[in-house]
């Protein structure tokens, strides 16, 4: 593998966060906001397909990769990338690929459409892209889809801190920040202790909120999706090799953030040891994620 850590073995590593380097997500469901983001990252829209992602993962030494669904079709007005799909894909690669499924808080269905999407499609676990979805967490009239979602016994990914999406242009195409802000999730951890949150990437301006959040909270855990390493806070880094080193996982954002790139930062830029190393890049996912 590329990056060579101590103790640890080729495809053990696992990623919390990828989304799909298809038009389904990149083109589809993205739409402007998403070719916004791809300039920020300084990366463009090119497709490829799940061989190539495959290759590229194995590649880096990653065995098992989390595939998350979308559907922000109220607030964007873009299509979702679909869930039948998700498990599709699923399918055809199910030991490299674990399906989170995505439903659209503000459609009228979404509370049925998570029952199938773990009864019918097998998926395991949901995303929630709050920013994009226009929507606050803990506003009581979603209350019901979190405790479907606690009753089916899966764990759900919130986003954590701003959005790339829309980044510097006018009005941010209308997407909200602060539907972003952990403390929203706080609400909703407190209100079902059974259900698992996994909240992603440094949430940015939030991160101290989201640290108490993880420390007070015994459902709630963390990823360092989203960012390189070299660039994560400082305080974030400190609490994942102490106080969180069994709660902070490793993920990309896929394919915004190639696993390469992120390793290869993690193994240059960061100084933990190598039983945290470990807990980080895969322990605390496969606990987390039942593999
Ligand atoms: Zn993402």
């Amino acid at each position: 593998m590329t990056t060579d850590l101590p103790g640890v073995a080729d495809r053990q590593l696992f990623d919390t966060h990828a989304h799909q380097p298809t038009s389904e997500f990149l083109h589809d469901a993205g739409g402007e906001m998403m070719q916004d983001a791809a300039d920020r990252f300084g990366t463009d829209l090119e497709t490829w397909d799940y061989d190539e992602m495959l290759a590229e993962y194995h590649e880096a030494g990653v065995g098992g990769v989390v595939l998350l669904g979308w559907d922000a079709e109220t607030n964007t007005g873009n299509p979702p990338v679909p869930n039948d799909y998700v498990a599709e894909v699923r399918d055809e690669y199910p030991d490299f690929f674990v399906g989170f499924g995505s439903v659209d808080p503000l459609k009228d269905d979404c509370v049925q459409e998570a029952i199938r999407c773990v009864e019918d499609l097998d998926l395991s676990g949901f995303k929630f892209q709050q920013i994009a979805q226009g929507f606050d967490p803990s506003d009581e009239r979603h209350d019901h889809l979190w405790s479907t979602i606690e009753d089916l016994g899966v764990p759900v990914v919130f986003h954590g801190g701003n959005s790339t999406l829309g980044a510097c242009s006018a009005g941010g195409r209308g997407l909200k920040i602060k539907y972003g802000n952990p403390m929203l999730i706080d609400d909703v951890a407190a209100a079902h202790p059974d259900l698992d949150i996994l909240i992603a990437h440094p949430a940015f301006p939030w991160e101290k909120e989201q640290l108490a959040i993880c420390q007070q909270k015994g459902n709630v855990y963390m990823d360092l999706s989203g960012w390189v390493p070299k660039y994560i806070d400082d305080q974030v880094l400190h609490y994942a090799g102490t106080v969180l080193k069994d709660k902070v996982m490793f993920g990309t954002d896929y394919p915004m953030i190639d696993p390469e790139t992120w390793l290869e930062s993690f193994a240059r830029d960061t100084d933990f040891d190598t039983d945290v190393q470990r807990k980080i890049l895969f322990e605390n996912a496969q606990e987390f994620f039942d593999r």
